[in-house]
């Protein structure tokens, strides 16, 4: 396998263990080596393995009819994962559009928020207002108005205008004495301030992740920063797109992560946690307002792919969707990730490299820094996240690490998603 050149791997030097099976929350390789999966790939496998109840429910899609385009037919699989995740989804959230994943999902939000502007005759708002701690996907738009200048850097000229604010990232950015409130107030008049600076009627969309995923390691909010944005965005006429293609779907114990901050966005993306990884399947939820803007309008949504509500995708993702609620698995995902924090807290509690412990539900992310009490950073040329991977791979254990990214500030750390499924000896 080492000679399997045929294939183009993220990093085409690097030989990799061929996976050959997955049972629960292990992965086993053709060595007959069992990994434990702490992380899911990128949080992506909240069901685990081999789900029984998924594997069937795509094998039945299969035999009835795999795919059947979607300016010809819509299907039973796509209508029902869509009924259930307008039921769910935060207020007048009820309309949803299938793609194959987070990128998708996100560049359709993008171009469905300039579509907005164009129906209602505000055709001038083009400007997007993003975080510099964020991830939104590799594809073109989605790139731009990313948080990480080193995935932009090659692109640049390609990328469409975006500004960028800073995150709400207590741990570093909050004041010595200044209060939650306090902090909060002053990122909502940052984001006042871009939007003046841009021009107020010229922005379109403000557009964060509800928890900052792969970029920070699993960073809340804290409590009312999203509703004071809300305000901002409301104040000026702006959209708010909430990105939840990591942290959605469960992953923080509500299935909508956004619902926990008591903010409705207008658009919100979600991916990973859909389909489980059974199936691709990534989707944009938006408002009636929206959505009635497109229909009495032009009538028609000027985007589309060709696998766009894929029949068996939506027959994965309804499958997996469905075996979270009837198996009441956000309970189980917010007593085990209190215990995984509880435990990392105890476990790391002297380690002088671990500066940080934090996430919401199986979301948790652990931040290493040279030095505890400075916070600094690690060197980023001793790629230690990328060590501590390796190290823990080699143990049968798969977390998912990042090199710190943000303006040199921000420490390397270590993402941990493991399976709604796991129980308390699993999480020891
Ligand atoms: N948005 C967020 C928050 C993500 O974490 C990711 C992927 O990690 C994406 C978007 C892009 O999703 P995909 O890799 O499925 O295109």
């Amino acid at each position: 396998m080492d000679h399997m050149t045929h294939i183009f791997h993220r990093n085409p030097r690097q030989s990799l263990p061929v996976a050959v099976g997955g049972e629960g929350i292990e992965l086993i390789d053709q060595s007959g080596k069992r990994y434990i999966d702490a992380c899911g790939g990128a949080a992506v496998s909240c069901l685990g393995h081999g789900h029984p109840r998924v594997v069937n429910a795509i094998k039945a899609q299969v035999d009835t009819l795999a795919y059947a385009h979607t300016s010809f037919f819509t299907t039973a699989a796509a209508e029902e994962l869509a009924s259930m995740l307008a039921a769910s989804a935060p207020g007048s959230l009820n309309h949803v559009y299938f793609v194959s994943g987070g990128s998708e999902a996100v560049e359709a939000g993008l171009k469905l928020a300039r579509q907005y502007y164009v129906e209602i005759g505000q055709a001038q708002r083009r400007f997007f207002i993003a975080r510099r701690q964020s991830y939104h996907g590799n594809t073109l738009a989605a790139l731009s108005i990313g948080g990480n200048a080193w995935r932009r850097e090659a692109f640049l000229p390609l990328l469409i205008p975006a500004h960028h604010v800073a995150p709400c990232y207590a741990y570093r950015d909050q004041l010595a004495g200044e209060s939650d409130a306090q902090y909060v107030q002053r990122l909502a008049d940052e984001l006042e301030q871009k939007i003046l600076e841009i021009g107020s009627d010229k922005v379109a969309t403000f557009v964060a992740e509800t928890v900052v995923g792969a970029t920070a390691g699993a960073v809340p909010p804290l409590a009312d920063y999203f509703r004071k944005i809300r305000a901002v965005c409301d104040k000026y006429g702006v959209l708010l797109m909430l990105d939840e293609v990591m942290s959605g779907m469960g992953r923080t114990g509500y299935l909508f992560a956004c619902e926990e901050d008591r903010v409705e966005p207008d658009i919100v993306i979600i991916a990973k946690g859909l389909g489980a990884g059974y199936q691709p399947i990534g989707a944009m939820i938006c408002s009636d307002k929206i959505f009635n803007a497109v229909v009495e309008g032009s009538g028609f949504f000027q985007h589309g792919h060709t696998y766009i509500g894929h029949a068996t995708a939506c027959a994965a993702a309804l499958a997996v969707q469905t075996v979270i609620q009837e198996e009441n698995l956000l309970a189980n995902v917010r007593q085990r990730g209190e215990q995984l924090q509880q435990r990392l807290r105890e476990v790391f509690a002297e380690h002088p490299h671990v500066g940080d412990i934090r996430g919401r539900g199986l979301f948790v992310g652990v931040e290493l820094v040279a030095d505890r009490a400075s916070k600094q950073p690690l060197a980023p040329a001793q790629r230690t996240h990328a060590k501590v991977k390796a190290e823990a791979m080699a143990r049968g254990l798969l977390v998912y690490p990042m090199g710190g990214t943000i303006d040199g500030r921000q420490g390397d750390h270590v993402l941990l998603a493991p399976p709604f499924i796991c129980n308390a000896i699993d999480i020891d």
